[in-house]
């Protein structure tokens, strides 16, 4: 039998998490529970000098909202920890050691001084078969000298010696069978002088001991995988390397190149999943889930950038995923962004989702805005009546608010051009039949009733209903939106409709 799916997210954590690298986890995760496995949050911190102070935390963060929660990870522990590659610095130098005696690594003494020379020496330098024998290493000064150097402590990096005129391949699970020329290939530093190892070796040691049989990763990483491929090789035997996938890019909506962060700011839409708040900068990079996106709809609309199941559809739930996932279905090229029809995913799943669920995620955006909600059953009606026209939560404010709210801003603008007497006396006259209706005893009426008595009192002024509706509406919710006005007037109760009536007469007077 197959041993057990195991597949890994292995981050660095060094700021927000780009929409891309969400859906690598997305994808890790549909595999895994797919195929009844396993997935691991491991987090690769072994480059101290790129640590940032809450990046781990957000990537925890953020995986708890997507609800792509690890089996194993830093926070919830496991068999195979330590799951921050930082506490596990003690297991790598052996195999860093061993590669030494098999003759696959060697010492290499370069200062960062030297290294620099060489760079302005040698135009395009590579620390490579080229010229690691120019350089101060292992192989190119002799025994005695290196035993030397060891002996006084002086500091030293222990380098991967990538074989010349060699072909490393591998069979990526979406890009076939994928061949590199070593040639092409650089020494890779494998531990670092502080005895840290580099990303390259933590990767392949992690890999082997936490039992990874499938390593997803971004495009960006296959010019790494030589390097991998030659440490399995040298370490471990090839026949226990994971089978490797590489997915593809998530493109500019023009499809010029990867989508990046700088291209959100530029356009206008988040790229990172959830809002990031980089200590270094002071900076916050807004993200999906402060624009008012739906974690599941997020989900949804990164599982279809490069990935279908072979049919037009396009709403999933995360059980319709796990259930129809396969990796043969993921594309090859890469995916362009289109943030319309991302907002299109979340309007979808908006209308999707319980009332009740609704309410509570509005809750904060009326709080914030001081829209104050006394009946909570309320709210939840009203989110009825209104998600049809949201696309984000936010837009449950505009759309939604005045129900709880008299508007503040009056779109009178759009009501003054055809503004005249006649019309100033319906509605005066229309306010105190809603006072009458008051002194009768009602707080509120039916809609169909309130439409009818508007309708005759149109009529006895020698109107068209049509031509007060607008601006009937604007005088109730502020703007040229929102559903049914009767229905608006059912719901916010005659004293406010009255007030409401009275503040916009005395602004068009
Ligand atoms: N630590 C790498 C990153 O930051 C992981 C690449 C891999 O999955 O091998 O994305």
């Amino acid at each position: 039998m197959d041993a057990k799916v195991r597949v890994r997210f292995a981050p660095s954590p060094t700021g927000g998490l780009h929409l891309g690298g969400v859906r690598t986890v997305l994808f890790n995760y549909l595999f895994a529970k797919h195929n009844n496995g396993e997935f691991i949050l491991r987090i690769e911190d072994t480059d101290q000098t790129r640590f940032v102070s809450g990046a781990e935390q957000y990537i925890q963060d953020t995986l708890a909202w997507c609800g792509l929660l690890p089996d194993e990870s830093p926070l919830h522990g496991g068999n195979y920890g330590p799951y921050r590659q930082s506490e596990r610095k003690p297991m790598y130098k052996q195999y860093a050691d061993k590669l030494i005696e098999q003759g696959n690594a060697y010492y290499a003494f370069d200062t960062p001084e030297d290294l620099d020379e060489k760079r302005k020496e040698i135009p395009n330098f590579q620390y490579s078969h080229t010229h690691r024998m120019g350089m101060k290493n292992s192989l190119s000064l002799s025994k005695e000298v290196v035993d030397e150097l060891l002996k006084n402590n002086t500091p030293y990096v222990i380098r991967i010696q990538v074989p010349e005129n060699e072909e490393v391949s591998l069979d990526d699970v979406i890009r076939g069978h994928v061949s590199f020329d070593t040639n092409m290939v650089d020494d890779k530093v494998l531990l670092k002088a502080d005895g840290m190892p580099t990303y390259h070796l933590a990767v392949v040691v992690d890999d082997h001991l936490m039992k990874i049989t499938h390593a997803f990763r971004g495009e960006e990483w296959l010019p790494s995988a030589p390097v991998h491929v030659l440490l399995w090789k040298y370490l471990f035997g090839l026949d226990q390397m994971p089978k490797w996938a590489h997915l593809p890019l998530i493109l500019k909506p023009d499809g010029n190149g990867k989508l990046s962060k700088r291209d959100g700011e530029r356009l206008g839409f988040p790229v990172f999943a959830m809002d990031w708040f980089d200590p270094n900068t002071n900076n916050t990079t807004i993200g999906f889930k402060e624009r008012g996106f739906l974690p599941e709809a997020f989900v949804n609309l990164l599982a279809m950038l490069g990935w279908n199941d072979g049919t037009d559809k396009e709403m999933y739930t995360m059980d319709e995923l796990i259930a129809g996932f396969s990796l043969d279905r993921v594309h090859k090229g890469g995916a362009k962004f289109d943030y319309e029809k991302a907002k299109w995913f979340n309007a979808e799943w908006i209308k999707k989702l319980d009332n009740k669920k609704l309410a509570d995620l509005v809750q904060p955006y009326f709080d914030k805005e001081g829209i104050e909600v006394q009946d909570p059953a309320y709210l939840v009606k009203v989110i009825g009546l209104v998600k049809e026209r949201c696309h984000l939560l936010p837009d449950f404010i505009a759309q939604a608010g005045f129900y709880f709210k008299a508007p503040t801003e009056i779109d009178t603008a759009s009501i003054a051009p055809k503004w005249e007497e006649k019309k100033q006396c319906f509605f005066d006259e229309l306010g105190k039949l809603y006072s009458s209706k008051i002194e009768a005893g009602m707080i509120t009426a039916p809609a169909a009733e309130l439409e009818v008595e508007f309708k005759e009192l149109a009529s006895k002024h020698d109107l068209k209903p049509g031509e007060l509706m607008l601006p009937f509406r604007i005088m109730l919710v502020g703007g040229k939106f929102g559903p049914g006005v009767f229905e608006i007037v059912e719901a916010i109760a005659l004293k406010d409709a009255i007030a409401r009536i009275e503040h916009s007469l005395q602004l068009l007077s």
